[in-house]
């Protein structure tokens, strides 16, 4: 398996293109299914948030031959290899003998390793000479340094050889995290490897398709050729980021570029970087000294938890209530029963009564509802399964909106929420530009 970056894997500003880097990663239980690969994410963003994107990931099973294959193609073309796994006592971890033959390297013993590991035992109260295939895991590169693994027996490994840079970290998150954090960064900055920024500035957009606001962004990016672009989508939102494949563009120049793009998307854009949509929201609710409070049926407390995950909600956010049936809607919102009885808990009139309703009760300026039906069953002729109507009382107005998603109830129900928020989140700015005066607009 493997994932091919869709840029080159550059940092901008430097001029020149910046140092290849692949990661590696070891183990059956990747390639299975039966453990997330954490390893290519967790390292990825460590690296993505100090100027390197990696240019390629790898998981392979542990077979020796097919490991030395691998390294040594990738160690033909990148300056930088991360390996993860295989470094553990037992028969299936061989990637230090299939490594060492592609180096030309003999793997010598460590007494100090050994020592290390007694050590460990012996504080777990286990026996206190390490068994064979423990003594395997002492083992190190002749031309190489050990990096001392403080949580496990498998010390990590790092090998400088020909102008490159090879790196070998044990499997097991708790192990080979603080060992790249500690050990690993410090030397990949030390050898200028790394730099202090973020490899590339993302734009997030919300409410506009992927195919959309390529076409939308297009102007911009003619005007400035040779910029790396991609794009991610996610339920609702779509990131694009822009990077310098070669270097031209100074990380100064990438961000007006990228001001550029916010212009002209608009209510469309949401933010450089990567927070939420609910925390851009909230800062700004609170920014403004304004509350919130929200009421929802089909989400079942959904929208309600997403402004509960934010640190610091309590400071505008009032609450939620999750009225499901037509009776809890008219004990816990005030929503009347003939309007009830005349449009149906699913219609814009509800939504309109469950946001004013929960804004009253909680004694909020914004009043956010969610009501419709997620599937699968339920629905009418007029509203079908995956119908919404959304609900915003606010100060400057109380609107409804009515949705149609596809998708199994959980999609839905996700749908709704980011939907939601984002309304939520278009008022909010609006009446901040509004209250700004007309420079603001
Ligand atoms: P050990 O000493 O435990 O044998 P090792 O270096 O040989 O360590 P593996 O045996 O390949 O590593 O993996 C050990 C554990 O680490 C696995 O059970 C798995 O939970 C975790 N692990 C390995 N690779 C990854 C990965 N890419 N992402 C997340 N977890 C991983």
């Amino acid at each position: 398996m493997s994932h091919s970056a869709s840029t080159e894997s550059l940092r901008p500003g430097a001029g020149k293109p910046s140092p290849r880097f692949e990661l590696l990663t070891f183990g059956d239980e990747l390639l299975l299914g039966l453990t997330p690969n954490t390893h290519l994410t967790w390292i990825g963003a460590e690296l993505g948030r100090r100027g390197v994107q990696l240019a390629r990931n790898v998981t392979l099973n542990d077979e020796a031959a097919a490991i030395a294959a691998q390294f040594r193609e990738s160690w033909a073309r990148a300056e930088v290899i991360i390996t993860t796994g295989g470094l553990g006592p037992t028969c299936d971890d061989n990637t230090r003998e299939a490594v060492a033959g592609v180096l030309g390297q003999r793997l010598v013993f460590d007494p100090a390793i050994e020592h290390a590991i007694t050590e460990r035992f012996a504080r777990f109260g286990r026996q206190l000479t390490p068994t064979a295939n423990n003594r395997k895991q002492a083992y190190r590169f002749e031309r190489g340094e050990v990096l001392p693994n403080a949580n496990g027996t498998a010390p990590g490994l790092w090998v400088e050889q020909e102008g490159r840079v090879l790196v070998m970290l044990p499997g097991p998150p708790n192990e080979l995290r603080p060992i790249f954090t500690e050990q690993v960064l410090p030397r990949l900055a030390a050898r200028g490897l790394l730099t202090s920024g973020e490899a590339y500035v993302q734009i997030r957009t919300a409410g506009v398709g992927e195919s959309l606001l390529e076409t939308r962004l297009q102007p911009v990016f003619d005007r400035h050729p040779g910029l790396g672009l991609s794009y991610c989508a996610h339920l609702g939102q779509v990131d694009c980021r822009i990077s310098s494949p070669d270097g031209r563009y100074q990380m100064d120049a990438l961000q007006n570029i990228a001001q550029a793009c916010a212009t002209s998307l608009g209510e469309d854009f949401v933010c450089f970087g990567h927070a939420s949509l609910v925390k851009v929201v909230g800062d700004q609710i609170r920014a403004q000294g304004h509350t919130l409070a929200v009421a929802e049926s089909c989400s079942g407390g959904l929208l309600a938890n997403s402004f509960a995950d934010l640190r610091g909600a309590a400071k505008f956010f009032q609450g939620g209530i999750v009225s499901y049936s037509n009776e809890a809607k008219m004990l816990l919102l005030d929503c009347p029963e003939c309007l009830l009885s005349q449009h149906g808990a699913v219609s814009a009139e509800c939504a309109v009564a469950m946001a004013g309703g929960v804004a009253e009760q909680l004694g909020a300026d914004y009043g956010l509802a969610i009501t419709g039906f997620s599937g699968p069953a339920g629905g009418t002729g007029e509203n079908p399964v995956g119908t919404i109507f959304l609900g915003l009382q606010a100060p400057g107005g109380v609107w409804s909106k009515k949705l149609t998603y596809p998708g199994p109830r959980s999609a839905v129900k996700e749908r709704a929420v980011t939907a939601a928020i984002d309304w939520l989140r278009r008022e909010v700015f609006q009446e901040a530009r509004q209250a700004a005066g007309p420079a603001a607009n």
